[in-house]
């Protein structure tokens, strides 16, 4: 019998609803076939969150090694803004994100993905400027990089609607390199914005690929958020849609979960779906990333 080729699982999951806890959410996941997971850290209008059970983190955490978790994805409410021009509006941002982060060393290892900002009409530049102010601030109060980090810092690229900043690699690499470059910051990609800001991931992946390595550093990407767009590319509009219904369409999504430089990290899926629709969506990627054959011959050709 020819030995079975092994292909490492995909890293796969969605967005999940906070609301019954740590634990519930690693249920709930793994109950539709997923891997990974994201969550908002607290209502995404950015209230207050709910006080924080250790003992809920603590049986996530365990959880999540029995059942051979990927780093999970937090986002920060989508309405902090570290770029603002009020100073009390990225103050609140700041103390927000910092109250965010010392609940995630409660789940070392994670990843706190957040959206880098808008200037509104300041200029990209003193956007840049006021973000990575605020990051170093934000890493100075956190426990140093180990391997992995306790907690890794993702901007998130953005698709460029309004004044967002992240809508290129080379303002996310400036505000990386201005916040010192730290071990605890990163990347999360999400396929719907570079898209809609113009990067032809649907025509020329691997071109895509090298030129976030040539600005960025491929070793800065953490994550995916892997969602449909209901826009052509350059859009700039934002609006997600289901995976092979949008403008991106099924074949860049196989060429994704396949590529070898992105097939192991942590995929979200941030699509306009129920729990029902995001466990067919897992389930499809699964495939098109080749795992059917997961406990079936695979026939050679
Ligand atoms: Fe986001
Ligand atoms: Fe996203
Ligand atoms: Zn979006």
């Amino acid at each position: 019998m020819m030995p079975r080729e092994r292909t490492e699982r995909l890293h796969i999951g969605c967005h999940l609803s906070s609301a019954k806890g740590f634990l519930h959410m690693g249920e709930e996941a793994h109950a539709i076939g997923a891997d990974t997971f994201a969550f908002f850290t607290r209502n995404p209008r950015g209230g207050n969150a709910k006080p924080l059970d250790a003992v809920d983190a603590e049986a996530l955490r365990d959880y999540m090694k029995r059942h051979h978790f990927a780093p999970i994805v937090a986002h920060a409410p989508y309405t902090l803004n570290l770029c603002s021009d009020r100073e009390e509006i990225r103050d609140f941002a700041r103390r927000t994100m910092a109250d965010d982060l010392r609940r995630m060393l409660y789940l070392p290892g994670n990843y706190y993905n957040f959206h880098p900002g808008s200037h509104v009409k300041q200029g990209a530049e003193t956007g840049i400027r006021l973000i990575a102010e605020s990051l170093r601030e934000l890493l100075s109060g956190l426990p140093e990089g180990g391997a992995p980090p306790p907690v890794t810092i993702l901007l998130e690229t953005m698709a460029g609607k309004g004044s967002e900043v992240g809508r290129s690699f080379e303002e996310i690499a400036e505000i990386l390199d201005r916040a010192g470059a730290d071990s605890r910051l990163g990347v999360c990609l999400d396929t719907c914005h570079v898209y809609d800001a113009g990067y032809d991931i649907a025509g020329d992946l691997d071109g895509v690929l090298r030129e976030f390595d040539r600005v960025i550093g491929i070793g800065r990407l953490k994550a995916l958020h892997v969602n449909d767009s209901r826009n052509p590319m350059g859009s700039r509009k934002d609006r997600h849609e289901k995976i092979g219904e949008g403008s991106l369409g099924l074949e860049t999504f196989i060429s994704i979960v396949r590529h070898p430089l992105l097939r192991h990290l942590p995929m979200i899926l941030e699509t306009p779906n129920e729990l029902d629709g995001y466990r067919k969506e897992i389930q499809l990627l699964r495939e098109c990333a080749g795992e059917e054959a997961e406990g079936a011959e695979r026939s050679g050709f």
